[in-house]
């Protein structure tokens, strides 16, 4: 008789723990295909700290060949679900695409950039979900001051020195943190910024920095920030954003450059596009993460609404660290369903969290505690070694080399601006200017077991950053069939903006 075949979508928290625990659990017994359109798994909760110039990319990734030996990874997104036919169609990197049939499916497709109809945004932000954006952002910002030091004119020197970051949860509150302590070491030591500072701004209707946790660590990373010189303001959100700035919804207009989007996140329209009950643009499951009347699909991280059994009617909040601990949950129910072990359900209480902000400091509250100072940067440094299932060793040497050699102030300008657009159901992609005008040859599920077919006639989702110049030509919008189904808006293109940075 033949293996059962299990097929993971996704290789985030979710996805990499549930091939993980598989790979223990069913190894020999079962064929566990991962699918994903990168190659490795993504350690989310650093990637302020490539953007801001202390972390390598390669750092906060792990190699899915490298760690997973006994899964098959197929490089693609899935697009298609046929729950009947028990079928995940997907497309892979270079524009073919290929059909996996499962006997268990686990989706964990995790989230994308949410949007807000405001005008201007989609246009002239960027988001902050993938590492693409944090590249872009990195070099964007070291870009923005080069020109303004060798600028004349005043007022395009202040506005490419103002960072704008709307939302003040934990990424957006991070990434102010972050830059203004890179910006400040970008300037520091050279005559031309002699008495004068790039200024961030951090943005949020709420009324207080990371409204969502605990207000001790709340009240700490806002001391912090404004201590640094962040320019903290509550209560307050961008009306329109243009090229050359954004309009408040206090009436100031602020010229700047630069518009980072950190509103939140809204789970992949993949789980949308099921017809499966949904909770808030989540999947709902059963707290054994089963889809109610499919009890072969299982759905886990931020893409699942799973029930949060330690408070009654509530669903588990969209974090790395329920993410993390449902895959294996995942994994042992899959396992159980196949015969091996007794179902569980996903019981967990969360353990505290942990915000970077930058040099020593840090707002972190272990087992409830609350820290603050370099003891919360130091627990929050540990926590992340030990949380990322790899890498550690590097990560580590980077943040020793950024203590004690001064950061490196180059762009390479591989990411352009409009290869990384708010509006994408694929952060995790930086989108190509032309889409391949065929499969190659051996383009198309080619991964054994998958049923290769025809073009997919997706444009621009090929995964290569930087190949081609802006100014060239206008990429193809990027009308991903991942999108469909999105509830505010569909992929648009981003075409350098007049009078904006341009990307060139
Ligand atoms: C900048 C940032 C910082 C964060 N910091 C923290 C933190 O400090 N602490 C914390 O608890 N949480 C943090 N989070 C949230 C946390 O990272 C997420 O809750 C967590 O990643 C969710 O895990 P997941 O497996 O559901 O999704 P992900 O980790 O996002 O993984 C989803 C995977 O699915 C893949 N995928 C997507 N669509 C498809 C498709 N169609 N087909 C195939 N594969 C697909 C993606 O490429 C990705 O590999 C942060 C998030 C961000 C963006």
């Amino acid at each position: 008789m033949s293996r059962p075949r299990i097929v993971i979508v996704g290789a985030g928290f979710a996805g990499y723990r549930t091939a993980r625990t598989l790979e223990r659990l069913a190894r020999n017994k079962a064929d566990i295909t991962l699918l994903n359109p990168t190659d490795y798994f993504l350690y989310l909760p650093l990637l302020p700290q490539v953007a801001a110039g202390i972390l390598e990319p390669r750092r906060v990734t792990v190699s899915l060949t490298g760690t997973l030996r006994h899964t098959r990874l197929v490089l693609g997104e899935a697009d298609e679900i046929d729950l009947d036919a028990r079928t995940v169609r997907y497309a892979d990197p270079e524009g073919g695409v290929g059909a996996l049939t499962y006997d268990r499916l686990v989706l964990a497709a995790g989230s994308v950039n949410k949007l807000l109809p405001i005008p201007g945004v989609a246009e002239h932000a960027h988001g902050f979900r993938g590492l693409p954006e944090a590249l872009y952002l990195r070099d964007h910002v070291t870009r923005q001051v080069e020109l303004a030091a060798g600028s004349e004119d005043p007022k395009a020197c202040r506005s490419r020195c103002t960072f704008v970051v709307v939302g003040a949860g934990y990424t957006g509150t991070e990434v102010a943190a972050q830059g203004q302590l890179f910006t400040d070491e970008l300037v520091r030591g050279q005559p031309r910024w002699d008495g004068v500072r790039p200024r961030w701004m951090l943005l949020d209707i709420a009324e207080r920095v990371m409204p969502e946790m605990d207000e001790r660590l709340s009240a700490t990373a806002d001391r912090v920030l404004r201590q640094r010189g962040v320019d903290v303001r509550m209560g307050t959100s961008v009306k329109e954003a243009t090229p050359t700035g954004v309009l408040l919804s206090d009436g100031e207009f602020v010229d700047t450059r630069t518009l980072v989007w950190c509103v939140g996140v809204r789970p992949d329209p993949l789980a949308e596009s099921l017809g499966l009950p949904m909770e808030r643009g989540r999947l709902l499951v059963e707290p054994t993460l089963q889809v109610p009347g499919r009890p072969e699909v299982f759905a886990c991280g931020d893409a699942a609404a799973v029930p949060d059994l330690t408070k009654p009617g509530s669903y588990t909040p969209m974090t790395a660290q329920h993410a993390w601990r449902q895959g294996k949950v995942a994994a042992l129910n899959v396992a159980a369903s196949l015969g091996r072990g007794e179902p569980k359900p996903y019981r967990h209480s969360d353990l505290g969290f942990v915000v970077d902000l930058g040099g020593v400091k840090a707002a972190a509250n272990p087992l409830g505690i609350p820290l603050s100072g370099p003891v919360a940067g130091a627990v929050t440094r540990g926590y992340h070694l030990a949380a990322m299932p790899g890498n550690r060793v590097r990560v580590a040497a980077d943040w020793l080399l950024d203590a004690v050699l001064p950061r490196q102030g180059v762009q390479l300008g591989l990411v352009r601006s409009w290869s990384v657009p708010l509006d994408t159901a694929s952060p995790e992609l930086a989108k190509a200017p032309y889409a391949p005008a065929k499969p190659e040859a051996d383009g198309h599920g080619s991964a054994s077991g998958s049923t290769g077919t025809a073009a997919s006639g997706r444009t621009g989702e090929a995964a290569s950053a930087g190949d081609g110049a802006a100014g060239k030509k206008t990429p193809e919008p990027t009308g991903a069939a991942r999108g469909r189904g999105t509830p505010e808006r569909t992929d648009t293109s981003h075409t350098p903006a007049p009078g904006a940075e341009g990307d060139s």
